[in-house]
């Protein structure tokens, strides 16, 4: 993020107001953020924001560029400012924690389908599951409890659980 946002703002030709320079700060200031947080953090820099507002604004800068959507399954959408790189993002099945990867290839589209099908593929969007290292268990759980505990993750993928 530059040290001007607002210099940012104004390159792409966006009218340049206190709430999207506070959305677009709050994106820079904590990667991989949901738009209620976005709007949480906005609030405590400039008072009063709608939701509504803070989603016209992040849809806006991305459709920009400025920032990106990423909407891994089961979680809302989530915003950073790390674009135009085509990297790809590893996320904790267990605490949600969500973190960056370069891509091991590094131009999009970095897979190639079996078939393409007459389509011109610009992007392969890639998102690695698993557990984080703090959620990864000492030692094996049983088959069966394993199952439980994926069902139960299911239904609360967000949960920290320690
Ligand atoms: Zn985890
Ligand atoms: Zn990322
Ligand atoms: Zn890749």
């Amino acid at each position: 993020m530059p040290a001007d946002p607002a210099a940012l703002l104004r390159q792409r030709a966006i009218h340049v107001t206190a709430q999207r320079l506070a959305v677009l700060r709050a994106v820079a200031a904590s990667p991989h953020v949901t738009a209620d947080a976005v709007a949480d953090s906005v609030r405590r820099e400039i008072g009063a924001i709608s939701l509504q507002s803070v989603y016209d604004a992040l849809a806006l800068l991305a459709a920009e560029g400025l920032i990106r959507r990423i909407q891994p399954a089961g979680s809302p959408a989530r915003f950073e400012d790390r674009v135009g790189d085509n990297h790809h993002h590893l996320i904790c099945r267990v605490c949600g924690r969500t973190v960056d990867v370069d891509c091991a290839v590094a131009a999009a589209p970095c897979l190639a389908p079996s078939d393409e099908q007459g389509y011109q593929i610009d992007e392969a969007e890639v998102i690695y599951w698993g557990r984080c290292p703090d959620c990864q268990p000492r030692s094996r759980p049983s088959s069966r409890s394993a199952a439980r505990t994926r069902r139960r993750r299911t239904r609360r993928p967000a949960a920290r659980r320690r």
